[in-house]
């Protein structure tokens, strides 16, 4: 994207406008199911547990840094290790962008993610990477455990297991291993399965690999409650609602937040298309077309929250 195609045109197109805006003063009032916090005071809605799960001692990632590696070995021939690592930050950036959390890739390693280590056996290095999942865990595409201290709690490794015994079919689907690694990696941020069925942490049976590319408002508040809202966590929300509700402007869905110039903006390669924000502000921009303000971000805030993002 060439900074200067934000500033050249101002003209307003209004179909984008029309359909943002009135979906907008359609949204129902902000369900509680996606606060963190149900029971803040002067609310005067019936408290409703929120549904996403964590564990009741709430170990996390001491300030939320994940300092992980990739290791190839027995990685299927179908997919390389740069497209690989690729679907592994795309996911990492997709949590980043909702709670404060960052996903640090230190490299590749030797050393095996171990997902039957018991505490006393932990390398306390945390590794994705290939194996095939056996036993009980034979049924899944994915696999991670992880482990903590007593002190805090702190989080003190988190191991990824992708299954290589169905990794010729998760390696033909890149897309679909994107949104297995989305899931997983959400464990490794010690959030559990979500008792939310639209939620990307909802457990068997999974959401479509096209739905679950995308977090939902359940995941951003689960990931919320251990580590807090990123800064740009509005935006992101409403770029993801946008994204799986406007698919005739902003598609392929699960597309990654970049920045430059101050904007905080995704691509959308199928609709040659941006969705931007700037200063709270919420721009659309079609590739040769007229940039086209919509509004402030929080406006959609509320009907993205009740659409389930
Ligand atoms: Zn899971």
């Amino acid at each position: 994207m060439a900074h200067r195609s934000w500033q050249t045109c101002t003209q307003t197109a209004t179909t984008v406008v029309g359909l943002l805006i009135s979906h907008s003063l359609l949204a129902q009032p902000v369900s509680e199911d996606f606060s963190a916090n149900p029971t803040a005071a002067g609310s005067s809605e019936p408290s409703v547990h929120p549904r996403y799960v964590v564990d009741a001692r709430q170990p996390k990632w001491p300030d939320g840094v994940i300092n992980y590696y990739y290791n190839p070995v027995n990685q299927p021939a179908q997919i390389s290790t740069d497209q690989m690592l690729n679907l592994i930050q795309t996911a990492g950036r997709k949590w980043e962008n909702v709670c404060n959390v960052r996903f640090n890739y230190l490299g590749t390693q030797t050393a095996e993610p171990d997902v039957n280590a018991t505490f006393g056996t932990i390398d306390r290095i945390n590794v994705i990477g290939w194996q095939a999942l056996t036993g009980n865990k034979s049924g899944f595409d994915g696999y991670v455990a992880w482990w903590y201290d007593g002190v805090g709690p702190n989080l003190v490794d988190a191991d990824m297991v992708i299954n290589s015994d169905a990794g010729e079919r998760l390696a033909g689907d890149q897309k679909g291993l994107g949104a297995l690694i989305t899931h997983e990696m959400g464990h490794m941020l010690a959030i559990k399965h979500s008792d939310e069925q639209t939620s990307v942490m909802f457990a068997t049976p999974y959401n479509t690999y096209a739905f679950q590319n995308t977090l939902r408002g359940d995941d951003a508040a689960a990931c919320a409650s251990l580590y807090g809202y990123s800064s740009l966590s509005s935006a992101n929300r409403v770029f993801n609602w946008a994204e799986q509700t406007f698919p005739q402007f902003f598609a392929p869905t699960g597309i990654n937040s970049l920045d430059l110039g101050g904007y905080h903006y995704r691509y959308f390669p199928a609709t040659n298309s941006y969705l931007a924000a700037k200063d709270n502000a919420l721009i659309y921009l079609p590739v040769g077309g007229s940039l086209t303000p919509l509004g402030e971000v929080e406006q959609y805030l509320a009907p993205a929250i009740a659409a389930g993002f």
